[in-house]
């Protein structure tokens, strides 16, 4: 099942065109598809705009996609879970959630539901200036409040979309087993040296003890905390096999210049 297909993004009464296509860059490039607009100011999909279009970059296919409806009824009437972002608090106590939170709500409908995989969930955002109205918060089940700097807290409609659509794709990477602690991502890079073994780090750290006696920065008759500490250090760095036998090549052309 893919799980993005079934992510709605809506835009309540857009008024700068390139907004409309700044959002479809940011759901391409997080893997949506499905962006219907409602009540647009001065857009039509499929016609040629000059601002949608330059923003939209390499996203024309989602902006041109875009269904145009006239309200927000007619935008969510397909969709299972309607989730709401706003900027400022409402006067109204509301379920509320940041991005994680709404992101893992997104996944308890679409990873619960199996058989019914065209359960959809939308995300809608408000207008530029003013953001949703109480009527169309009030449509939402839950609201989304992105944690901005309380005093400046209003992000451009596109970059909510942004930090929206991110949380959402983690949260479908995470339930697929994709963010795994060896994350290696889409490129699948596999780090290119085995790691050193104890034995290895043993002998190097005992090489470089002796060069340090050698060049007399450590006093065997005093030798206080240096060596655990440069032992703490090199088996944090976790070194490879190769990065160890750079630092005994180092060491071995220090012996080398002092002979
Ligand atoms: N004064 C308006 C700001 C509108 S910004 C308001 O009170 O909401 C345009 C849209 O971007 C908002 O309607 C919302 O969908 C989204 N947005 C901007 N900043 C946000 C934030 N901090 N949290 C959640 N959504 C935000």
């Amino acid at each position: 099942m893919n799980m993005l297909q079934n992510i709605r993004i809506v835009l309540i009464n857009t008024s700068h065109p390139g907004n409309i296509g700044s959002a479809a860059r940011a759901m391409k490039t997080m893997g949506f598809t499905d962006l219907v607009l409602v009540d647009p100011l001065d857009f039509t999909p499929g016609t040629p705009n000059e601002q949608a279009d330059a923003m939209a970059s390499g996203a024309t296919d989602v902006l041109h996609g875009a269904k145009v409806v006239q309200t927000l009824e007619q935008a969510v009437e397909d969709v299972a879970v309607v989730l709401g972002t706003s900027a400022r608090s409402r006067h109204l106590p509301w379920p509320l959630m940041h991005p994680r939170q709404a992101a893992g709500k997104v996944m308890e409908v679409l990873a619960n539901k199996e058989g019914l995989c065209d359960q959809k969930v939308a995300l809608v955002f408000g207008r530029e200036r003013t953001g949703l109205t109480n009527e169309e918060l009030a449509q939402c089940q839950v609201h989304i409040h992105i944690p901005t700097n309380e005093e400046y807290s209003s992000l451009n409609v596109a970059s909510a979309v942004q930090v929206l659509g991110y949380e959402v794709r983690m949260a479908i990477l995470a339930h697929q087993g994709k963010l795994d602690a060896d994350y290696s991502g889409q490129w699948g890079v596999e780090w290119d040296n085995e790691l050193a073994n104890q034995g290895e780090i043993n002998g190097f750290i005992q090489h470089l003890e002796q060069t340090l006696v050698d060049i007399e920065f450590l006093d065997p008759n005093n030798p206080k905390q240096l060596m655990p500490r440069l032992r703490r250090l090199f088996q944090r760095a976790m070194p490879d096999k190769v990065e160890i036998n750079i630092l005994r090549g180092i060491l071995k052309m220090i012996g080398k210049s002092r002979s």
